[in-house]
């Protein structure tokens, strides 16, 4: 059975990101995801499952298809005031940030020269191409109520 909505996949997967293995299952482990409900899976892994068999995999996601381009209007810089309390203003720090309405982003600090802070508000992975490479082990078609539920039920999924 091939994957698409309405199916229920188990497999396994490693994300490297510039040859580095930055998310995987855990050893001897794998996920089981309703398709097209998975908002658990790292960006892009999910939509380039689809139409793929039971077998190994191994798929390259472009920028534009995974966390998006790099925007450099996404570097700000701000003041060590204008930081919520709870951040540690340290380099490589990672928070969420809230601008007005929108929903929160993840933010990473780059640099720090006198009060001046500088802000990545890229995604994580902007920019960069995600390697996935896994083992699809079924595919199999969803139940009406993992459907109407919106998960999976029994092996990998929830009980109840
Ligand atoms: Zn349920």
């Amino acid at each position: 059975m091939e994957v698409r909505p309405g199916t229920v996949v188990t497999f396994e997967y490693a994300l490297r990101v510039d040859e580095r293995v930055e998310d995987s299952t855990p050893e001897g482990e794998s996920v089981a995801i309703l398709y097209g409900h998975a908002s658990v899976l790292p960006p892009g892994l999910e939509s380039a499952l689809l139409g793929r068999t039971s077998g190994p995999f191994r798929i390259g996601v472009p920028p534009e298809r995974a966390a998006g381009v790099y925007d450099p209007g996404k570097v700000v810089t701000v003041g060590r005031g204008d930081f919520p309390t709870g951040v540690a203003l340290e380099v490589g720090e990672e928070f969420h940030a809230r601008d007005g309405d929108s929903a929160p982003v993840s933010a990473r600090i780059t640099a720090i020269e006198g009060d001046r802070v500088t802000v990545d508000t890229n995604p994580e992975y902007a920019g960069k191409v995600l390697e996935y490479e896994g083992v699809i082990h079924s595919v199999r078609g969803a139940t009406p109520e993992e459907i109407e539920h919106g998960h999976v039920h029994g092996e990998g999924g929830v009980a109840h």
